[in-house]
């Protein structure tokens, strides 16, 4: 009905741009009947058109990010649960969890991370939304070391994302950035050995994976500048402030008086980094650099690990 709708709008001459932010607050309002708590969080995400550089949705954590076409495309059941995919990367905090690991390898973790958690509780998503029952229960630096290290679970995740997108639109699927090699919706070059392949040099490792819909990137300021250490800690001290006022407030709204198990999802989601793993991921980085940038990193990466312990105790008084 509502795609009917828009198509009637369209064909009457309405400008694609108007049409598109009315569904995405349509879309937003909706979410308010079914979920507070996740509707405030969306709220709280300025809407940013950006088909320029997004085939999809995306999110810094501080804003959403849309393309024009994705969203005039998209069912509204389908769009409601990419909105909410974004606000589960913001909950999560995965626009700040990256560290030096591949920004396409790593969306394709928090995807695995994040969407079963999301078809869970109810949520629908756009064909090739990256769903594995293996991997319910794992944090997104566990799925990555997977990803990265068995050929197979890579190629089955890049064989989602492009099914789906022979399957939606066949004349898309080479847009962003698989560049050379390949056209016809593999996205990596070759059949099997594919994965291989992405794999090969350095700078361009994984440059050939395909963006699975909504995507999270890096936080960064308005200049597009990746967020300082103290901007981004008051960035996630902001987004907790955020997931415990949903939380209470879908709380008072409820029957039940249950929350809206935002600051779960937060915690599931990094109140037990396994430390080792995150040392092992910035280890290979590590070691190409000369000794004293070596240094330099670890004391970086050892701030970090402070900044989170002050996070966990931050957690434990908040909730
Ligand atoms: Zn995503």
């Amino acid at each position: 009905m509502s795609q009917l709708k828009q198509a009637v709008k369209l064909a009457l001459g309405e400008d694609r741009a108007d049409v598109a932010m009315h569904k995405l607050s349509r879309c937003k309002v909706k979410l308010m009947r079914t979920s507070i708590g996740m509707s405030s969080m969306a709220m709280s995400l300025e809407l940013i058109e950006a088909s320029d550089r997004c085939e999809t949705m995306a999110t810094d954590g501080i804003r959403i990010f849309y393309n024009i076409d994705f969203i005039l495309e998209t069912k509204e059941d389908e769009l409601i649960g990419v909105i909410v995919h974004e606000c589960g990367h913001v909950i999560m905090e995965h626009h700040g969890r990256r560290g030096n690991r591949n920004p396409k390898l790593w969306n394709i973790a928090t995807d695995y991370a994040l969407n079963i958690w999301l078809i869970d509780d109810g949520y629908k998503l756009p064909e090739g939304g990256l769903i594995d029952a293996k991997y319910r229960g794992q944090k997104a630096e566990e799925i990555y070391r997977t990803l990265d290290n068995d050929d197979d679970a890579l190629q089955d995740a890049v064989d989602q994302i492009n099914n789906s997108k022979d399957d939606s639109d066949d004349d898309d699927s080479g847009d962003d950035d698989s560049g050379d090699s390949d056209q016809d919706g593999s996205g990596l070059s070759g059949d099997e050995a594919s994965a291989e392949s992405g794999k090969e040099s350095e700078t361009g490792k994984y440059s050939n994976l395909p963006s699975p819909v909504g995507e999270v990137w890096d936080a960064s300021d308005e200049d597009g500048k990746p967020l300082s250490k103290n901007d981004l800690d008051k960035l996630s001290a902001s987004i907790m402030k955020r997931i415990a006022m949903a939380d209470s407030t879908a709380k008072a709204m409820s029957e039940n008086g249950s929350g809206g198990g935002l600051s779960k999802a937060n915690k599931i989601a990094s109140a037990d980094i396994d430390w080792l793993e995150v040392f092992s991921d910035h280890l290979s980085p590590m070691l190409s650099l000369t000794s004293q940038h070596g240094i330099d990193r670890i004391a970086d990466i050892l701030g970090e690990v402070c900044i989170y312990l002050q996070k966990i105790q931050c957690r434990w008084v908040v909730h």
